[in-house]
C-alpha cells in the first residue's frame, strides 16, 4: 500500500515545482508540522530548487548553490533559530535578530538572485522581535523569501498568519511511534482517574526531550479533536486550558527547564482542572 501521508507531502512539493516555474513565489511561506518532521530540510529542499544551476526536474542536491543552503554557508540564507538566554527558563527568537535580519534583507544578493530566511521557532519571537518582524512581511522588499517555521501557525498572530501562505506537512508513515503516550493521558485525564495512576503512565515515558514534545503533540492532537467532536459541549473551556498547558509546557522542554517537572506539573494543573 502506498504511503498517503508522503504522497500528500509529494503532493504539496509538486505545487511548489509548479509555482517557482511559474515565478509565482510568495514573500511569505508559514511551514507548520509536528516537531517530528523536519521542517528545515523541506524549506531548504524548496530553497535549492529556486537556486540550483544544475537544472531538471528537481534540484540536484550537489551543486555549489545547493551544497551551500544545505549546509548553511549560502551568503543569501539567513537563518535565525530561538535561544535561551542565562537564567532564563524559555527560549525565545531576540528582537537582535530580527533586527539583524532586516538589516540583511536591506542589502542585495550576494550569491543568486533573492534573499532568502529561515525562522526556526516562530511562535517563539518575543513581542518586540514580532512587532519589528511584522513590518518586514507587511512591506516586503522584492526578492525576499521568507520562511516562518512553526508546529502549531494558529499560535501565531492573525496578522503574521494573514501574510504568509501556510505550507502544512504531514508526518511520513514510519515517524509515527509505536505507543502513543500523549493519548493514553489523554483518556486518563478524560476518565478523571486518580493522579497516581496519571502519574504511572508519566513515569513509564521516555525521557528524551524529542519523545516528550512528541507526546505533547500527541496530547494537543487528541484535545484538538475533542473540540471538533463536541461542538456544543460545555466541557470545551476546560479543553482550551488545557491547550494552553500543553503550549506552556512545550515552551518548558524547548527551553532549559526541567522537563519531567514540567510533565508533571502540567497533568497535575490539567487534573485539578478536570
Ligand atoms: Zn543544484
Amino acid at each position: 500500500m502506498k504511503d498517503r501521508t508522503q504522497e500528500s507531502n509529494r503532493a504539496l512539493k509538486n505545487r511548489l515545482l509548479k509555482a517557482i516555474r511559474r515565478g509565482e513565489v510568495h514573500h511569505g511561506y508559514l511551514v507548520e508540522a509536528p516537531k517530528t518532521v523536519d521542517k528545515i530540510a523541506f524549506v531548504k529542499w524548496f530553497i535549492t530548487n529556486m537556486v540550483c544551476t544544475e537544472g531538471g526536474e528537481e534540484a540536484c542536491g550537489r551543486c555549489d548553490q545547493c551544497q551551500s543552503i544545505r549546509h548553511d554557508r549560502h551568503l543569501d540564507l539567513t537563518h535565525i533559530r530561538a535561544t535561551v538566554e542565562k537564567n532564563a527558563k524559555v527560549a525565545s527568537v531576540k528582537d537582535e535578530e530580527i533586527h539583524r535580519l532586516q538589516e540583511r534583507l536591506a542589502m542585495a544578493p550576494a550569491q543568486g538572485e533573492r534573499n532568502y530566511a529561515i525562522i526556526e521557532d516562530a511562535d517563539l519571537l518575543t513581542v518586540k522581535a514580532m512587532n519589528r518582524f511584522l513590518k518586514t512581511l507587511e512591506e516586503p522588499l522584492p526578492g525576499t523569501v521568507i520562511f516562518l517555521l512553526s508546529t502549531n501557525r494558529w499560535g501565531l498572530p492573525a496578522t503574521i498568519q494573514s501574510r504568509c501562505v501556510p505550507l502544512v506537512l504531514e508526518k511520513e508513515e514510519n515517524q509515527k511511534p509505536k505507543k502513543n503516550w500523549g493519548r493514553s493521558l489523554f483518556k486518563s485525564l478524560m476518565a478523571k482517574q486518580p493522579y497516581y495512576q496519571l502519574n504511572g503512565i508519566i513515569k513509564n515515558m521516555p525521557k528524551e526531550r524529542e519523545a516528550l514534545l512528541l507526546m505533547l503533540d500527541q496530547l494537543e492532537e487528541a484535545l484538538e479533536e475533542k473540540l471538533t467532536d463536541s461542538f456544543q459541549d460545555p466541557g470545551r473551556e476546560r479543553i482550551f486550558a488545557w491547550i494552553e498547558e500543553v503550549e506552556k509546557t512545550r515552551k518548558v522542554l524547548l527551553g532549559n527547564g526541567n522537563m519531567t517537572y514540567a510533565i508533571k506539573h502540567m497533568t497535575l494543573t490539567m487534573r485539578r482542572e478536570s
